[in-house]
């Protein structure tokens, strides 16, 4: 996304072109151990020797870290601590095989775990200037801006496995029978299920709100934050809902809603937290009524 929105024509055509043409990864390097939430506070850093830029840091949790082809990286380029968040970083793209990037193991999540998420370690990486996207300093904003076109998808993610969560559940309900009836008609249960689809329903429509937003060419950030921040939510809810309605049977792998719960989990922390969300969408709130 950062080289969709940010890319020029060569570097679209080289790094997008290819994508075009065999099945690669490319990957997102922006969170570090030391910072996440907290973007401004990165500790990677790129210094410019001549023509290129030898970067060195260590990045965390990235998906794809083992399997992507090149990588859109955010660094520091500004030795000034006082230096604001708006003009100290620089975007780089970065090919993965490129000497000095070493990516580590694959980290063991709780859950998503087909997908590949590792630490990698950028030592004396030498990156030519024209990897750099847009320019010296642009990188926070290009970093942050590709948030507004990539959480509308990963709501739409979330939605979708609160979606298969109602759906299990309610096939369960339909097929398992206590007291003589099945528990689709005990009202405690389809009151749950009723529950789960108002949820799934209105992060749907909370994920295309947003998306449609993108395609009016509007800024959009207030509507991804509340569709990522809502669908994230209701993702847990309603997988936490749908092993309550599977009983024991729902606590077990042998059943599909147990890995419903696990991977829902993610939604909440990874494309900014729920947390994070909040601070965005009362941000962008308050701005509108101090305007
Ligand atoms: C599986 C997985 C895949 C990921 N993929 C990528 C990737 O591809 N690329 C990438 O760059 N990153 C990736 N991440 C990193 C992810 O974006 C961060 O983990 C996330 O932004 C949170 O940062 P943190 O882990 O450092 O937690 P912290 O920032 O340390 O936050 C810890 C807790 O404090 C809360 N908190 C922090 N600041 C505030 C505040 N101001 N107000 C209220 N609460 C606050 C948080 O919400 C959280 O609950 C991935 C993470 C995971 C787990």
């Amino acid at each position: 996304m950062p080289v969709i929105i940010a890319g020029n024509d060569a570097q679209q055509k080289k790094y997008l072109g290819r994508m075009t043409e065999e099945p690669l990864m490319c990957a997102y390097c922006v969170t570090e151990p030391g910072a996440g939430s907290d973007v401004a506070g990165i500790m990677t850093r790129a210094v410019r020797k001549g023509d290129d830029y030898v970067i060195n840091g260590q990045k965390m949790w990235i998906t794809n870290g083992g399997k992507a082809n090149w990588y859109f990286l955010l660094a520091r380029t500004e030795a000034d601590p006082k230096c604001p968040a708006s003009k100290a970083f620089t975007g780089f793209i970065v090919d993965a095989d490129t000497p000095g990037v070493q990516p580590g193991r694959k980290e063991l999540n709780m859950g998503q775990r087909c997908s590949d998420t590792r630490g990698i370690t950028f030592e004396n990486v030498v990156v030519p200037k024209e990897n750099v996207l847009i320019g010296e300093g642009a990188g926070f904003k290009i970093a942050m801006g590709a948030f507004d076109k990539t959480r509308p998808p990963v709501a739409a993610g979330a939605t979708g496995l609160a979606q298969r969560a109602l759906d299990e559940a309610t096939k369960y309900a339909l097929e398992r029978k206590t007291f003589g009836r099945l528990i689709a008609e005990h009202q405690a249960v389809s009151f749950i299920l009723a529950e789960m689809a108002m949820k799934v329903e209105l992060a749907r429509l909370a994920y295309q709100r947003s998306a449609w937003e993108v395609d009016l060419g509007h800024r959009n950030t207030y509507y991804a934050s509340i569709a990522k921040a809502f669908a994230g939510d209701i993702a847990n809810q309603c997988a936490s809902d749908a092993v309550q309605i599977f009983g024991g049977n729902g606590f077990n792998s042998e059943y599909p809603v147990e890995k419903l719960m696990r991977d829902a989990k993610n939604y909440q922390i990874y494309e900014g937290t729920a947390q994070i969300q909040r601070l965005i969408i009362s941000r962008e709130h308050l701005g509108k009524y101090k305007q």
